[in-house]
């Protein structure tokens, strides 16, 4: 695994990662080229499985990739600023707040590249664009 890659999945995965979180209890090896919405339900799968575990080091390849938090992947799935203790559960329950919280996903137009982005929210005037710069913005998907 080069530090391109390394470099590269950190930025894919920024919103899932905290930066100044160092220290973790658990590892989750990720593959190089997982999207960040299949990266962000394992982890949300992971968190919710493991109520114990607070921080997660994401590794690819053996290489440490960043720490993610539960917060972080509340955050991620568009329920930025919700209490903890009310639970997504409770949330995500309410009527009509399924809308208002689905993931906008969005991906390379570039022939053979598989990078993704999902936002909470769409908003024509901030289209993600590929990390890889030659690349250009990327596509809504339906
Ligand atoms: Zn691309």
């Amino acid at each position: 695994m080069t530090d391109r890659e390394v470099a590269r999945a950190r930025l894919l995965l920024g919103r899932l990662i905290d930066l100044e979180e160092t220290t973790f209890g658990y590892f989750m090896d990720i593959a190089p080229d997982e999207r960040a919405d299949r990266v962000s339900l394992r982890l949300a799968d992971l968190f919710t499985a493991r109520p114990d575990l607070d921080r997660v080091m994401l590794r690819l390849g053996g290489r440490d990739v960043g720490v993610s938090t539960p917060v972080r992947v509340r955050q991620a799935a568009g329920l930025a600023g919700a209490e903890p203790e009310l639970g997504m559960a409770d949330r995500s329950s309410l009527p009509g707040m399924s809308q208002q919280y689905r993931l906008v996903r969005y991906s390379c137009t570039h022939t053979g590249c598989t990078l993704a982005d999902v936002r909470s929210f769409f908003d024509p005037r901030t289209v993600p664009t590929c990390p890889v710069s030659a690349h250009g913005p990327m596509e809504l998907r339906r």
